[in-house]
């Protein structure tokens, strides 16, 4: 094991609850290893059924004082934590990239700042709860609005940005003033501990932030169908968002679904190519195209098709595969040979029905730094053309380093092919022309459209998607709607005993 990462941090156990790490009592473990060369990153001791119920019950305990605090207290564990994560900004992106694979200029560049940048985002957000204006809108009553917190938030996380995702789950929820009892993905759940432990050092009070780790068929569901679960927020793949909808539904929970994506780029033939080149390399390649956003079919308008694929290719090929802590690095592993090899048979079979490799298309023996890649999960960056927009490599989710590249003819026919896939998270149009911009970002069904550009966020903004990518915002001002509930009170201003309306039952004796 890499003691010099990790350390001994998790050695009095890797569930936090109540404040504390603790260890899990299912007598099973999990290893978490870095993809990169297969090597034990820590051993984690999984949570049994009892854990999450001891996780549930210490977050139902800290509800009642946590959302009847002012949101300027809330504000102000938030402002505190945003510093403390910041301080920790090179321990947390080296156990990120340690249990992911990641390269660490991402993790140092993009996952820790972005997750510094959220938390002292929601630091403000805590202090603007937003409603309608109070006023006597019947005539004879003051109806005003509450925003109140909903209760013991159940949250699932997914692999591919742990830290980030962890954030994004964790801090609507207790800005608005729920508790929350988290469960990061298997295979990446340390820097969603970490983050909890930062979360006491804040000050934030024992049993608001609670992480249980475990499998998800079992501790995952067991902990959405909690009954004193009030909310469930899920982020992960569409067909265990539709199983999580299905366990939540039976106790009738408010629930948000962050599923898969399958981006388009849509490149029209004013677009600036140059631009557009480095875009689809930069957007489809993020996080070794593991990112439900990243650009995964480009369609090029037929006068721009052939030199964008020579483009293309030749600036994937030129991608640095590597140590993922070298910072000369461009792409690291996949998350696991698992995802490599699932990734890998979606290419093998798309040559099998006749498509083009034009770059990448093999897992890699040597990285750019000489590091032997043979021991990770490695795959170059790969794009493919010649296949059919039915071809399952264009219309499913694959996740990972792989882009397809489509030519078209309309402007019709691009924004057709845009929307003709179940996902609807993200998309970008690629062009010159203002009305051409207008109508793509109109007409493309997704929750994000970019122009001339593609990937970037902001905590300002909201991230959610539209279709099978499921419903409900992240991040910005959107998020705390999904974490608090509106209850109109409505109270009579005219002190009649008889009032008005009443003649509809008994009023006209
Ligand atoms: P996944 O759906 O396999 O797993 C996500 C989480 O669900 C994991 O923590 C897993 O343990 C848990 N889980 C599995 N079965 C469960 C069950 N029956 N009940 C409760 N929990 C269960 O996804 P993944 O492979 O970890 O992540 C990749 C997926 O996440 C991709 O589809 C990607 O598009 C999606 N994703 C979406 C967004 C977004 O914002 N829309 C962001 C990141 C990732």
């Amino acid at each position: 094991m890499d003691r010099t990462i990790v350390g001994d941090r998790f050695d009095a156990g890797a569930q936090y609850i109540d404040g504390a790490l603790r260890p899990g009592t299912s007598g099973d473990t999990f290893d978490v290893t870095n993809p990169a060369n297969g090597e034990l990153v820590q051993r984690v001791d999984l949570a049994s059924t009892a854990d999450v119920d001891a996780a549930v019950a210490a977050a139902k305990r800290a509800f009642p004082a946590w959302s009847t605090a002012t949101p300027a207290e809330r504000s102000a564990a938030l402002t505190r934590l945003a510093a403390i994560l910041e301080e920790r900004a090179e321990d947390f992106a080296r156990v990120e990239s340690a249990q992911t694979g990641k390269p660490i200029k991402l993790t140092t560049e993009f996952d820790v700042p972005g997750t510094v940048d959220n938390t002292a985002f929601f630091a403000g957000a805590a202090r603007n709860l937003e409603g309608k204006a109070t006023g006597e809108w019947s005539g004879t009553h003051t109806s005003s609005i509450r925003r109140e917190a909903i209760g013991v938030v159940g949250s699932i996380a997914p692999w591919n940005y742990p830290l980030q995702m962890a954030a994004w789950k964790i801090l609507p929820a207790i800005a608005a003033g729920n508790t929350i009892v988290l469960k990061p993905a298997e295979l990446t759940p340390l820097t969603s501990l970490m983050f909890a432990q930062a979360c006491t050092d804040a000050g934030i009070p024992d049993g608001v932030v609670n992480v249980v780790t475990g499998k998800g068929r079992s501790v995952g569901e067991y902990l959405i169908g909690h009954p004193d679960v009030a909310m469930v927020s899920f982020t992960g793949s569409t067909g265990v968002g539709t199983r999580v909808g299905e366990v939540a539904i039976q106790g009738v929970k408010r629930t948000h679904l962050e599923l898969g994506g399958k981006a388009p780029f849509v490149v029209f033939d004013d677009a600036d190519l140059e631009a557009a080149i480095n875009g689809a390399a930069a957007g489809a390649l993020i996080n070794t195209g593991q990112d439900c956003t990243a650009a995964t079919r480009a369609y090029v308008q037929r006068p721009l098709f052939d030199a964008f694929v020579a483009g293309a290719a030749e600036l994937f090929d030129s991608i640095r595969l590597g140590d993922q802590f070298n910072p000369q690095t461009d792409l690291g592993p996949l998350v696991s040979e698992r995802q490599r090899d699932s990734v890998a048979g979606f290419v093998e079979r798309a040559r099998g029905y006749g498509a083009t490799i034009a770059a990448g298309g093999f897992a890699p023996e040597k990285g750019h730094d000489g590091t032997d890649l043979t021991q990770g999960a490695y795959y170059r960056p790969t794009l493919v053309t010649g296949v059919a927009q039915d071809a399952e490599i264009v219309q499913q989710e694959l996740f990972g380093p792989v882009l397809v590249v489509l030519p078209f003819d309309t402007d019709d026919e691009g924004i057709e092919l845009a929307n003709d896939t179940p996902y609807g998270l993200a998309a970008s149009a690629w062009t010159t022309n203002t009305f051409r911009a207008l109508r793509a970002t109109r007409e493309i069904q997704a929750g994000c459209v970019w122009v001339n550009d593609h990937i970037p966020i902001i905590s300002e903004m909201p991230h959610g998607g539209y279709k099978a990518s499921g419903y409900g915002k992240d991040m910005s001002q959107y998020s705390l709607d999904e974490y608090t509930q509106v209850k109109h009170v409505m109270q009579d201003i005219t002190a009649l005993a008889r009032k008005d309306w009443h003649r509809t039952i008994f009023g006209d004796r």
